[in-house]
């Protein structure tokens, strides 16, 4: 079936697509993927189980911009400036491409737990304390703010900082942010620039086509005494009710992007006043620009699932053989090169390191 479509539902997943498919053919990691995500293209595209209302998106913006470009636009360009349907068309393809990479991109999920790694954290935290049942919780100082990183019983593993378990996806994902059904994906580290450029881009284009579209029927009916386009009723209603939500959507990132928190923060109050006087956010680089440079330039972690190899693949060994095996035979890559949680190593442990302004100390790396 060649991968297109088929989706990882578990334990099913290590069954081949098609089962007339028996032939042993190398099975690529998102094909064993423990999660609840959807696959296309090889492994290329993932995005999140439900996928409805993303569809939902797609549809309403080809259909506004459509109109848009079908009924007003031939009308402005003649009458006020070529140059309306050139910006609009920027700014629909900027829109789509961010919507697309949000959509379609991996946010960061962190690798569960192999059966040997899970064991061996297990025999770890059975041996550290001697309160029954032992501790679920560790604590880490990240810039004199302590923070907990918590246990996750489906992944088996100590949730870096900022990392949470998305309940629709089944995975636990870096920096997560939220889950978001309009782009059909968890928001979290390597995709929220794509989704915070694809909101605000979203709220310029809305307000773009709604100022003239008014324009259109303004002129239209009062300057050159016509009858208003029908179909312009449309896009003023779709732009006039989405207008509200997309601009408010996008002031509300701009504060979280300019004091470097995500919205799963925010909403918990994690960094809260509140909380008390020394209750701060020690992920702020101090200041609202370093935190956008961060935020929007950073560099991105790898994939955890990664894309397809190019080469010719060679047999899958047996199922038991641990991810460092496998990384060994060179059948997958190398882990990215992070700091590892504990004296273990593998996923189990993976990936605790917080790269975390001290405002002008620049950037000190925590480790656990
Ligand atoms: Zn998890
Ligand atoms: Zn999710």
């Amino acid at each position: 079936c060649g991968g297109s479509g088929c989706s990882s539902p578990g334990a099913e997943a290590a069954e081949p697509c098609c089962p007339a498919q028996r032939t042993p053919s190398p099975r690529r990691k998102w094909q064993v993927f423990p999660g609840r995500n959807r696959f296309y293209c090889d492994g290329r595209i993932m995005m999140g189980r439900q996928t409805g209302v993303f569809y939902l998106t797609l549809v309403l913006i080809l259909l506004t911009c459509g109109l848009f470009f079908t009924f007003d636009c031939p009308f402005l360009a003649s009458n006020l400036t070529p140059a309306i349907p050139a910006v609009g068309g920027v700014l629909f393809i900027f829109v789509m491409g961010m919507l697309f990479r949000a959509s379609f991109s991996d946010p960061g999920v962190l690798p569960r737990a192999t059966p040997d790694e899970a064991a061996h954290l297990e025999r770890q935290m059975d041996s550290t304390g001697s309160s029954r049942p032992p501790p679920r919780t560790r604590e880490v100082q990240i810039n004199g703010q302590t923070v907990k990183l918590k246990y996750c019983f489906t992944c088996k593993i100590f949730r870096p900082p900022r990392a949470s378990h998305c309940s629709l996806c089944d995975n636990c994902v870096e920096r997560f942010d939220h889950h978001c059904p309009w782009v059909g994906n968890c928001v979290g580290r390597r995709n929220y620039r794509f989704f915070y450029l694809f909101i605000l881009s979203l709220s310029f284009l809305t307000i773009f086509i709604f100022a003239f579209v008014i324009t259109h029927v303004i002129l239209s009916c009062v300057v050159l005494v016509l009858d208003p386009v029908r179909s312009t009723v449309l896009e003023v209603l779709v732009c006039f009710f989405s207008i509200w939500s997309i601009v408010g959507l996008s002031g509300f990132h701009t504060y979280l992007i300019s004091s470097n928190q995500t919205t799963n923060e925010d909403i918990k109050g994690s960094w809260s006043n509140k909380r008390g006087k020394d209750n701060y956010n020690p992920y702020s680089y101090g200041t609202i620009l370093s935190n956008c440079c961060a935020a929007l330039c950073g560099p991105l972690p790898p994939r955890s699932v990664p894309e397809p190899p190019r080469s010719v693949p060679e047999p899958e060994p047996p199922r038991s053989v641990s991810t460092r095996t496998r990384t060994k035979l060179g059948l997958d890559p190398p882990p990215p090169p992070l700091p590892l949680l504990g004296s273990g190593s593998g996923t189990a442990q993976y990936l605790c390191v917080a790269v975390v302004g001290s405002g002008s100390a620049g950037s000190v790396p925590v480790c656990c």
